[in-house]
């Protein structure tokens, strides 16, 4: 068994960017005990990504591509790869559900261009991409097995360790079962959890472990490869409650698609409580989050949007003398939303949202600048100042997720 790596781009010829996948991929075959014996790189230009391929053809078994899937005229790697097998390419119906709903949030038609990242060649395994839109690809014929992945590093090393590190000892001959567990966490950033995780990670071979940004929260997922099922799985176990036990402020599930919210409502349901919400940065996102979660109806009422102050002070009843006095975005009128809510609903539990979504600053407090309350039963309130990071719309969904946390803790 030899490999051949091709990385696809024509800055890394020009010298703007350093081969860095191509390290990571080497270092994965080597682990596999793998021959890596040549390393291409090669522009964004059909003929000579021909070339290049019919060449690794000729001396390796297994073709690690790497760039040129995303949705730019110069991204051809997939489209060439067909053309030189001659197999079609097909669509990954995930890809493309997650491609519709990506679109549909920024409010703009799917051009074709865009559904170009989600088409695979047809008999081969689309391999997921948890970061980025576009989907890589397994194919394997009778002489050679090939492997295409995204270029930006964020997307390809976590499909580095967990869709390509964990089939390298099948392609090397020696067959085995693959399992592979995700755990999430919300509240800290990537690279701090990766610091937290170094050593664990550092003696990463079998288990693999590979970190994902997605929605806010970090997925790590561990993956481990043996002879029986139990086995992978015996494997993955102890490194898991090593990582969710360093981690566990932050932790709030496993899973693939269990977000927070989802967490959130199945406790409340556990300990039959309910929730309301007072909004003003959010404006309602807190209470959509909730009910996009099946059987919300259980643990949520209803609740405001109270935007403007006159509308806190007619809905809810807060004096406009305190927004007054303490301004808006303050901890005081966090806890009167959140107290009141709870109150005039009659939920357990009350949240108020109280900050500056930006781009301009308010009663200047810098955007981002958010107080979260929690109302709860028979125990004093809870108010957290946040300085969220982002864009006006980041900050209102990091301060919805916030709720969520500060509700899940
Ligand atoms: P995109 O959707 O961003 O176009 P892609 O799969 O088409 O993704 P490329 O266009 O080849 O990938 O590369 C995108 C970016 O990823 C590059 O600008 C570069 O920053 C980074 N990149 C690509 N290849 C490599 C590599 N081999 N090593 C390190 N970084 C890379
Ligand atoms: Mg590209």
């Amino acid at each position: 068994m030899k490999a051949e790596i091709i990385a696809v781009g024509t800055e890394i010829l020009l010298g703007e960017i350093v081969n860095t996948n191509a390290q990571l991929a080497a270092q994965a075959l080597a682990q596999a005990g793998i021959a890596s014996q040549y390393q291409t790189v090669v522009g964004d230009n059909p003929t000579r990504l021909i070339d290049a391929i019919a060449i690794a053809e000729g001396r390796s078994d297994l073709l690690i591509l790497i760039g040129g899937l995303g949705p730019t005229p110069d991204d051809l790697t997939k489209q060439t790869l067909s053309q030189h097998l001659a197999v079609k390419l097909v669509e990954d119906k995930n890809a493309i559900a997650k491609l519709e709903a990506w679109q549909q949030q920024l409010n703009r038609k799917m051009p074709a261009n865009n559904l170009a990242q989600a088409l695979y060649l047809a008999g081969g395994e689309p391999l997921a991409n948890e970061v980025g839109l576009a989907v890589g690809c397994y194919y394997k014929t009778p002489d050679h097995s090939y492997f295409i992945l995204p270029g930006p590093p964020r997307e390809f090393s976590p499909m580095l360790a967990a869709e390509v590190a964990p089939r390298l000892p099948e392609i090397a001959g020696q067959p085995q079962k693959i399992v592979s567990k995700m755990a999430r966490f919300y509240g800290l950033g990537e690279s701090f959890l990766a610091t937290q995780i170094a050593d664990i990670i550092a003696q990463q071979q079998n288990p693999t472990i590979a970190t994902y940004l997605k929605d806010y929260e970090i997925g790590v997922r561990v993956t481990a490869r043996a002879t029986t099922t139990d086995l992978a799985t015996a494997i993955i176990e102890p490194v898991m409650q090593q990582i969710t036990a360093r981690l566990a402020p932050y932790f709030v599930g496993y899973g693939e698609n269990q977000r927070l919210p989802n967490e959130v409502v199945a406790l409340l349901k556990q300990a039959k409580r309910t929730v309301t919400a007072a909004e003003s940065l959010t404006a309602g996102l807190f209470q959509a989050d909730l009910a996009s979660v099946a059987g919300a109806s259980s643990v949520f009422a209803g609740g405001f949007v109270t935007y403007a102050n006159a509308i806190k002070t007619e809905l809810l009843g807060i004096p406009a003398a305190v927004i007054a006095d303490q301004g808006v975005v303050s901890r005081e009128v966090a806890q009167q939303m959140a107290e009141r809510a709870r109150h005039l609903i009659g939920s357990d539990y009350g949240l108020g949202f109280t900050g500056v979504a930006g781009p301009e600053q308010l009663e200047g407090q810098a955007v981002g600048t958010t107080y979260i309350a929690l109302a709860r039963p028979n125990e004093f309130t809870i108010v957290q100042e946040y300085h969220f990071a982002g864009l006006r719309n980041e900050i209102r969904q990091r301060a919805a997720l916030a709720g969520f946390k500060l509700l899940y803790d």
